[in-house]
């Protein structure tokens, strides 16, 4: 299984970085260990004193593919769910400067959390416009909507798909939008997805 995290998605957190907005999808992968384990908390690393929440719309592949075209893309997946993709920024920041890949500021255990999946069927979600916000310590924080993702989720799994086959249960990572910050130890994360609580998440 791997995460596959698609970063400047959003237009608003590009600028808020000082990013470029991409041509082409930026993409980077966590290892299956950067998963936080079910009812574990996030426990900041001893090589960063940035970290950063990231609130993501996640979307889990449920069909084996490789050069899948736009059109079809929605044939596989079925589930969503929200994602933090925790970032060492001092240390990302450091390695952009260098040109340097980002794995150590991003890919690192626990960089990865999930909460629980939806079947968008059952449920009625349109995942090409879903409101997702993150409260932190009950302030909300980060709020957009995937209608304004640069590259919508189809296009990613097709452009994805050129250079990666995907296989049941990796995940995509679709992109932040603007308000990421640090977090602190025992800040209380908690993400909304149209509107009803996901998930609750302990910093320790
Ligand atoms: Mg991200």
């Amino acid at each position: 299984m791997k995460i596959i995290c698609i970063g400047r998605n959003y237009v608003d957190h590009a600028k808020e970085l000082g990013n470029q907005v991409p041509e082409n999808p930026v993409i980077f992968m966590k290892p299956e260990t950067a998963l936080i384990p079910k009812k574990m908390p996030f426990f900041i690393p001893d090589f960063s004193k940035d970290v950063h929440h990231e609130i993501e719309l996640v979307v889990r592949i449920n069909r084996l593919g490789k050069h899948i075209h736009e059109e079809f893309a929605h044939k596989y997946y079925q589930e969503i769910g929200l994602g933090i993709d925790f970032t060492a920024r001092d240390l990302q920041s450091e390695l952009k400067s260098k040109g340097l890949p980002w794995e150590k500021a991003k890919a690192f255990d626990g960089s990865a959390f999930v909460s629980p999946f939806l079947n968008i069927q059952k449920k009625s979600l349109d995942p090409h416009k879903i409101q997702l916000s993150l409260r932190k310590n009950g302030e909300l924080v980060q709020d957009g909507n995937t209608k304004d993702l640069l590259f919508p989720i189809d296009r990613l799994i097709s452009y994805v798909s050129r250079y990666f086959t995907l296989k049941i249960g990796d995940l995509i990572f679709t992109g932040t939008p603007a308000g990421v910050g640090p977090v602190q130890a025992n800040d209380l994360l908690e993400g909304y997805l149209e509107g009803n609580k996901q998930f609750s998440l302990r910093v320790k």
